[in-house]
């Protein structure tokens, strides 16, 4: 998932100011600097320190989760997440979703088999996952793509069945609650992002939420260099710590998330109503959660639509719409992955097709409305 930051544009006047898939959500700049004040005065720059506590805390009221522990960026947590449960042999996953997904699994000396995805909601097919389970399989590792929930009921029943871990890549789901709930109290973890291009952020950042205190523990260390005291290392671990500064900011950022997650609301809205009557044109929708976040809006091009999905990608850029296919390619097209039988188009048609027609069309607290008209009636052209 990233944008097009700090690509630079030659400005002419005449034409209006590029649109970008997403802006990061920042506060007042002046609202910052007494948090830096406090990281000023008291040297405590990272490992545990003080914003650190209050976050995690924070973060734990605002998800209505129990146990959190915060890191550096969504990648590494997943990384860890797979270390902590100890996860070896293979794994099934989504072939639809940003790279580190599978990354995450090649950096631990997993093998990932790829599992095509549902027509509906572009999530993991749950349907298919039982077909793809070996003796070598120990997890499953889905993503609520888009923060559309998985059906998080069947693969549960799925992994207790066979035995299985299951592990949430829930990096585009923060505040999503699903019909039971806070959606990352599902599954043995849940990893989310704190990217700067995700509908919150603290520049980069990332936590696994755990289901009890013992598991967090364990996190904790690991992503500690293994360490639990002064003298005593535990576990071969990682550097994943959070700083302070991105601690701090992330406290000020929660101030601002649910008014910037009500504009996406109200953005998804319009964009709805005015790509209603274009043919070929199918704006997804969630997949049936309780509370959403808006955090894309992606639509597909159907064959009925005049333009290929390539063709209106083009003309938006010829307009200064910088929209994004996520996802295409699809992570088992890359060159790590694709000699693997599970990556084989074949057995991935779905997700094929849907990487074929999707773009994610921009949306962010401060898009205006005027914006969205001018998207959607080039669309509609
Ligand atoms: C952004 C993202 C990640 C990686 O998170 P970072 O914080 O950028 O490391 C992982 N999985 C998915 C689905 C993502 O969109």
């Amino acid at each position: 998932m990233r944008a097009d930051i700090g690509t630079s544009q030659m400005t002419d006047p005449k034409k209006p100011a590029p649109i970008y898939v997403t802006q990061p959500l920042l506060p007042p700049l002046e609202e910052f600097i007494p948090y830096l004040e406090q990281i000023w005065e008291n040297k405590w720059l990272t490992n545990s320190g003080p914003f650190h506590a209050q976050f995690e805390q924070a973060l734990c009221d605002y998800l209505n989760v129990k146990h959190l522990a915060l890191f550096t960026n969504g990648t590494l947590a997943l990384v860890t997440a797979l270390q902590a449960l100890r996860i070896t042999g293979e794994v099934i996953t989504t072939p639809y979703s940003f790279v580190a997904t599978a990354h995450s699994l090649l950096w631990n000396g997993i093998k990932p088999v790829f599992v095509d995805i549902d027509p509906v909601t572009l999530n993991l097919d749950p349907a298919r996952i039982e077909a793809a389970i070996t003796p070598q399989t120990t997890a499953i590792l889905p993503v609520h793509c888009y923060g559309h929930p998985c059906d998080v009921e069947r693969i549960q029943k799925i992994a207790d069945n066979y035995g299985l871990k299951v592990i949430y890549d829930a990096a585009h789901a923060f505040g999503v609650q699903g019909q039971d709930g806070s959606l990352p109290m599902h599954g043995d973890l849940s990893v989310l992002s704190f990217h700067a291009t995700k509908v919150f952020n603290t520049f980069e950042g990332g936590a696994i939420v755990c289901p009890d205190a013992k598991t967090k523990r364990h996190v904790d260390h690991l992503k500690n260099f293994g360490f639990v005291d002064e003298v005593t290392v535990v576990a071969p671990g990682i550097n994943g710590k959070m700083s302070e500064i991105n601690a701090a900011f992330g406290l000020l950022q929660l101030k601002g998330i649910d008014a910037a997650i009500q504009k996406r609301k109200v953005i998804d809205a319009r964009y709805r109503e005015a790509l209603a009557g274009v043919k070929g044109i199918h704006c997804l929708s969630g997949a049936g959660e309780k509370v959403a976040n808006y955090a894309y809006f992606p639509i597909l091009v159907q064959p009925e639509y005049p333009l290929s999905r390539d063709a209106l990608y083009q003309l938006m850029q010829d307009h200064g719409i910088y929209a994004r296919r996520y996802f295409y390619p699809l992570i088992s097209d890359f060159p790590m992955y694709r000699g693997m039988p599970s990556a084989a188009h074949a057995n991935l048609p779905v997700a094929k097709k849907m990487a074929e027609q999707v773009i994610c069309l921009p949306i962010y607290p401060a898009l205006s409305g005027e914006q969205v008209d001018f998207i959607a009636a080039l669309i509609a052209s």
